[in-house]
C-alpha cells in the first residue's frame, strides 16, 4: 500500500487538503503542532471569497459543504467610515471583499469554528494528531519521514507544509527565504454583543464593515469591526459562538509601548490593554468595543509578507508547501486563507489525476508550485494594495527585508 501524505499543520489549507484527500480515499495524516484545535486565541473572522469557495466545493463532501455553510456568520455590507472623534470620515474606494472575487458567493466564517466543524469528521477517522510539532525530514528514495519533536517519526510518500508563516517544512525545503516586515501590526478581538455593550454602540456601528481612520495622522491606529451573527446555529449539530464584534485594529510599531520582540508574545490580556492603550483618546462609543471586550480572545500579530516576485526553486517529488508557509500576505486584502484554500484545492487535483502520492513527479510537483506562485503574486500585490489605500501600509518597496 502507498504510504499517506504527511499534512503539516491543520489551519485552514491542511484541512481542506485532508478533506480532499478523504474524498478521493488516498491515504493521509494529520499533524498539528497545538493541543487541540482551538488553543490560542485564533478565532477572528474571515471572508472567503471565489477561489477559496470553490476549492472547499471540490474538496468537501455535500453533507460537509452544507455543514460548512450552516456554521458561517452573515457577510457584512459596508459600514460607517468615521475617524477617532466619531466625526464622519472622508470616503475612499478599496475597503471591502476583493472586487474581482465578488462574482461567486462570499461566506463570513469564524475561524475557530471552521476548523472545529471540519476536524470533527477528519479527527472520527483516527487521522489527526495533535501536540506533534514539525521538527524535520529527511526524503530517500521512495519515501520521506517526518521527525516530530516528541521524538516520533512517520513515513510518508509526500509530506507538505501546511505550517504557516513560522514552516519548518519551508525553512528546510527553501533556506534563506526572504519576505517583508511592514512595520505594522495587528491587534484583534472580539465584543460580545451583550444588551449593555449595544446599549452604547450606536446603531449606525452595530451593522455594516466599518472603519475608523485618520486621514490627517498616519500614526493613529486605523481600526475596523463589523458584527458577526450566526443564522443557522439551530441547524447545527455544535454550538456556535453567541453574537460578537470582531475587530481589529492596525498600528505602526513605534506607536506601540512594547518592544517589538515583546509583542509577538504578550498574553490575550496584554493584547487587550495594548488595544485599550491604542485608543484611550478615541470617543466613548468607540471605547466600548476594547472596553467590553472578552479579553481572552485578544492578539498580537506581526503584518509580514512574502515578496510579492517569489523566486521559484527547485521542485522535489516527496516535499511541497501550501498556504501562509509559503506566501503570508497582509490581512488587508483577505486574501490569505483563500489563496491557501485555493492552492490545496489544486494540489489535490494533482495528486488525484497522478493516481495517487505514488505517481507524483518532480514535473507535477514544479507545476503546482509554479501556480503557487503565480497566484500568489496576484494575491500579494491586492493585499498590499487594499493595505496602502485604508490601513497606513507603506509600500511593500520602503519596508525591511526579513528571513521569514
Ligand atoms: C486578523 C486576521 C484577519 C484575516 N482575515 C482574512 C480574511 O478575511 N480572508 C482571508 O482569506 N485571509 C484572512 N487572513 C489570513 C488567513 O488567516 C491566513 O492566510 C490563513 O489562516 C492561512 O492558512 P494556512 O492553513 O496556510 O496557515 P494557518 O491557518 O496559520 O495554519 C498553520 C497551522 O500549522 C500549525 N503548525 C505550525 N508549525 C507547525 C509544526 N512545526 N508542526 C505541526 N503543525 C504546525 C499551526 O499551529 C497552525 O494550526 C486574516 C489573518 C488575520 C491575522
Amino acid at each position: 500500500m502507498t504510504p499517506p501524505i504527511l499534512i503539516i499543520g491543520a489551519g485552514l489549507g491542511g484541512i481542506c487538503l485532508a478533506h480532499a484527500l478523504r474524498k478521493n480515499n488516498i491515504p493521509y495524516k494529520l499533524f498539528e503542532a497545538d493541543p487541540k484545535s482551538n488553543f490560542r486565541t485564533q478565532g477572528y473572522r474571515l471572508r472567503i471569497t471565489k477561489d477559496g469557495v470553490t476549492a472547499l466545493h471540490e474538496s468537501l463532501t455535500p453533507e460537509l459543504f452544507t455543514l460548512f455553510e450552516k456554521t458561517c456568520a452573515e457577510t457584512a455590507k459596508m459600514g460607517i467610515r468615521v475617524k477617532p472623534d466619531g466625526t464622519p470620515a472622508p470616503s475612499k474606494p478599496g475597503l471591502g471583499p476583493p472586487p474581482q472575487t465578488m462574482s461567486g458567493s462570499v461566506y463570513t466564517i469564524d475561524r475557530s469554528t471552521f476548523r472545529e466543524a471540519l476536524l470533527a469528521s477528519l479527527e472520527v477517522e483516527g487521522n489527526v494528531f495533535f501536540e506533534k510539532s514539525l521538527d524535520y525530514y529527511t526524503i530517500d528514495a521512495d519515501k520521506v519521514t517526518g521527525f516530530f519533536t516528541d521524538g516520533s517519526s512517520e513515513e510518508g510518500a509526500l509530506l507538505v507544509g501546511a505550517d504557516g508563516v513560522r514552516s519548518r517544512v519551508r525553512k528546510q525545503y527553501i533556506p534563506e527565504y526572504q519576505g517583508i516586515d511592514s512595520d505594522m501590526r495587528i491587534i484583534f478581538g472580539k465584543t460580545p454583543l451583550t444588551p449593555g455593550f449595544l446599549a452604547k454602540l450606536p446603531e449606525s456601528h452595530q451593522q455594516g464593515m466599518s472603519l475608523v481612520t485618520d486621514p490627517d495622522d498616519s500614526f493613529q491606529p486605523t481600526f475596523l469591526f463589523e458584527s458577526i451573527h450566526f443564522p443557522h446555529a439551530d441547524e447545527v449539530p455544535f454550538p456556535l459562538p453567541s453574537a460578537y464584534m470582531y475587530w481589529c485594529l492596525l498600528a505602526r510599531t513605534s506607536t506601540l509601548p512594547v518592544s517589538d520582540e515583546k509583542s509577538w508574545h504578550v498574553t490575550p490580556r496584554e493584547a487587550a490593554d495594548l488595544s485599550r492603550y491604542l485608543t484611550r483618546g478615541w470617543n466613548p462609543a468607540l471605547r466600548s468595543i476594547f472596553e467590553m471586550q472578552d479579553e481572552s480572545q485578544a492578539a498580537v500579530r506581526s503584518i509580514l509578507s512574502a515578496l510579492p516576485e517569489i523566486e521559484p526553486w527547485t521542485p522535489c517529488s516527496r516535499v511541497t508547501v501550501l498556504g501562509d508557509a509559503i506566501h503570508i500576505m497582509p490581512p488587508t486584502g483577505a486574501m490569505g486563507a483563500n489563496t491557501a484554500l485555493r492552492d490545496a484545492g489544486d494540489l489535490a487535483r494533482r495528486i488525484v489525476e497522478a493516481g495517487g502520492a505514488g505517481g507524483l513527479d518532480e514535473k507535477i510537483i514544479g507545476d503546482y508550485e509554479a501556480g503557487v506562485r503565480e497566484f500568489a503574486k496576484v494575491a500579494i500585490g491586492f493585499s498590499w494594495r487594499g493595505g496602502m489605500n485604508s490601513f497606513g501600509l507603506r509600500a511593500a518597496e520602503e519596508c525591511e527585508r526579513i528571513l521569514l
